[in-house]
């Protein structure tokens, strides 16, 4: 394919690549992601997840948003895939400067990868909202129900919900990255949560790889697009 062979040259040529990816990265971990047809949205609940995992949610009814979030957003025992595994790569080969991802299930640190920027948080961090102790993933699971600190406070995962803003910090350095890159490869996202999908406006340069196995809003402004899924594709260019 002649797409593949361009990647790959671009790859084997530059030392300032940049990859900003979404849920559609760790779908072939076993991890659903929220649009496509087998993802979260199109599963049958009382209230859509957008609803559910959202700040205001989360205090009216914490229950609910625990039951949810432990049954579906959660996936202990999920592995990298080859996407994962081929950034990992890239960045200890001195190819990749960072990983700038909407995910939040930490399988690129998993995988190796050292520069991970998280827009959305991480469900290995939690914190009790009372004292600031901090509480890993295993620790949610053991508990029953909402998450209790032993100070009594409650745990809240460190974990953006929709009402809630990013961490500036972050944003200012992925914006930095995606300034500087000579290739930005985005992926597996459906580039429609903002602001995260607003990143890719900073890019300058003429590099722009978008791999998807769906069209996305952004295709047209991609020097090169790769229809396939992101392990697959990964697998046959690292
Ligand atoms: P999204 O669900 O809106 O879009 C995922 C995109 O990836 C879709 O366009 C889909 O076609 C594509 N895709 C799915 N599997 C793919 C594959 N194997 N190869 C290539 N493309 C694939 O996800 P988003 O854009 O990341 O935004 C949704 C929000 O959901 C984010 O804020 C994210 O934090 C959150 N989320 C995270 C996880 C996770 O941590 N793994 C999972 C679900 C949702």
């Amino acid at each position: 394919m002649q797409e593949l062979e361009r990647l790959k040259q671009w790859i084997q040529e530059s030392d300032n690549i940049v990859f900003f990816g979404g849920a559609g990265v760790s779908t072939e971990s076993g991890i659903p992601d929220f649009r496509s047809v087998d993802g979260l949205y199109n599963q049958q609940y009382e209230y859509p997840p957008e609803t559910i995992i959202s700040h205001s949610f989360y205090m009216r009814n914490p229950e609910e948003f625990y039951r949810f979030y432990k049954n579906k957003m959660l996936f202990p025992e999920a592995k990298p895939n080859a996407a994962h595994l081929a950034l990992a790569k890239l960045e200890a080969q001195g190819k990749l400067r960072a990983v700038i991802t909407q995910n939040i299930d930490g399988l690129h640190q998993a995988a190796g990868s050292r520069e991970v920027l998280e827009l959305h948080g991480s469900v290995h961090r939690n914190y009790c909202t009372r004292c600031g102790k901090f509480y890993g993933l295993d620790d949610i699971l053991a508990m029953d129900g909402v998450p209790h600190c032993s100070c009594g406070g409650k745990i809240k995962p460190d974990v953006v919900l929709y009402e809630e803003g990013l961490d500036q910090k972050t944003i200012q350095r992925s914006v930095d990255y995606i300034r500087q890159a000579d290739i930005l490869i985005v992926g597996g996202t459906s580039l429609t949560v903002y602001p995260a999908a607003g990143l890719i406006d900073y890019y300058n340069g003429k590099k722009l790889v978008l791999i998807n196995r769906s069209v996305t809003p952004m295709d047209s402004r991609a020097n090169l697009v790769i229809c396939g899924k992101i392990g697959e594709v990964f697998a046959q260019i690292v």
